[in-house]
């Protein structure tokens, strides 16, 4: 099968295959976004996932895609309107893995890789999928002020560990997620085993009333407990 058929935008799948030389899903891509694809309309019940893939199988895409084609209809506006705040929060258990998720994102709304030998400055001024939806990367390798000053600016899609993200939503009054659409949490077993389910449990609260579509990418096929909640029975399941 193919992106298209998939049902992902054609306006995203050439970018994928003409920017990105990306042209044919993966075994999880092609289970997880027809089924990330229709959840946003769903009624909330039915909208959390749980996906087990290898390291490797292209995960990762099989997230940012459909939240990039969630999201995209909203980046049509005429005007940059980012007080609208944050629509998409992904959770890494590490800095590194935030970064690379990060890099992947953007990526994906640059819809180019970065060349070798072009400077960081010509990626960056380089033509966007769109100007509006961009993305950020809290993970406490900046100063506090300075995150929440791009909070503060208005950050759409947001890549973070999940202290950080924590300290700013408790502290961070100009962090709006009043209309946050989607969470992920990434390597969620990764996430109990460093020892952040707390967190996660403080991160759900924050969030509460605000549905989101959970999304566990989980190496080894555990099932977890997170607040109580076993995540591997009432979030469906794709396995890959
Ligand atoms: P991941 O498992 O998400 O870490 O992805 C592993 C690598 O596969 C990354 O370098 C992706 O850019 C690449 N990738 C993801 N999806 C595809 C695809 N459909 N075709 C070719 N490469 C892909």
């Amino acid at each position: 099968s193919t992106f298209t058929g998939l049902g992902l935008d054609p306006l995203v799948v050439s970018h994928l295959e003409t920017k990105l030389n990306i042209s044919k899903p993966t075994s999880i891509q092609r289970a997880a976004l027809p089924i990330l694809l229709s959840s946003a309309s769903e009624d909330t019940s039915s909208r959390d996932v749980f996906i087990q893939s290898q390291t490797g199988s292209g995960k990762t895409l099989s997230f940012l895609l459909p939240i990039l084609q969630d999201l995209l209809p909203l980046s049509s506006l005429s005007y940059i309107d980012r007080s609208i705040g944050t629509l998409a929060i992904i959770i890494a258990p590490t800095r590194e893995l935030a970064k690379q998720i990060s890099d992947v994102l953007e990526a994906v709304l640059k819809l180019r890789l970065r060349p070798e030998g072009e400077t960081l400055e010509e990626y960056e001024s380089a033509p966007r999928l769109t100007r509006w939806l961009v993305s950020g990367l809290l993970t406490g390798g900046s100063t506090r002020a300075h995150e929440k000053a791009r909070l503060r600016k208005g950050v759409p899609i947001l890549v973070s560990t999940p202290g950080r993200l924590l300290d700013h939503l408790q502290n961070t009054s100009s962090f709006n997620v009043g209309k946050c659409r989607w969470l992920v949490l990434d390597e969620a077993d990764r996430l109990m085993e460093l020892g952040f389910e707390e967190t996660i449990q403080g991160i759900l609260k924050g969030l509460d009333g605000r549905r989101k579509l959970a999304i566990q990418a989980v190496e080894d096929g555990k099932s977890m407990e997170v607040g109580g909640w076993d995540w591997g029975r009432r979030l469906r399941t794709i396995l890959c």
